[in-house]
């Protein structure tokens, strides 16, 4: 991949990382542990316990992308950036633009 086309990457993984992390924190903040006498409007707790399981669920799935992100940008001056880990084939920049964590080109992430 050309150094042009990885630095055009590189701030694409910058900014990705900075929107995951900002989410990060404020899901962090709606699954801390909801207590018993909390006031929750018109939230019955059972409510509020499903939107704990959701966001948690987010919550998991954004700081997994936080580590590919960083790990993205740890290995993106290296030759095997952008190579898929299943075939060897260049990963499509469209891809990698749209999902810069990505280490497996489009077929074999299927
Ligand atoms: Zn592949």
């Amino acid at each position: 991949m050309e150094e042009s086309k990885k630095l055009e990457l590189k701030e694409k993984i910058l900014e990705r990382s900075i929107e995951v992390g900002s989410r990060i924190l404020d899901l962090e903040e709606l699954t801390k542990p909801i207590s018993p006498d909390k006031g929750l409007g018109r939230l019955t707790r059972l409510e509020a316990l499903q939107d704990k399981n959701v966001n948690q669920a987010a919550l998991e799935r954004l700081k997994d992308e936080q580590i590919r992100l960083q790990n993205a940008l740890a290995n993106i001056l290296l030759p095997s950036f952008g190579v898929c880990q299943g075939c060897n084939n260049d990963i499509n920049f469209e891809r990698l633009e749209a999902m810069p964590a990505s280490t497996l080109c489009t077929e074999c992430a299927q």
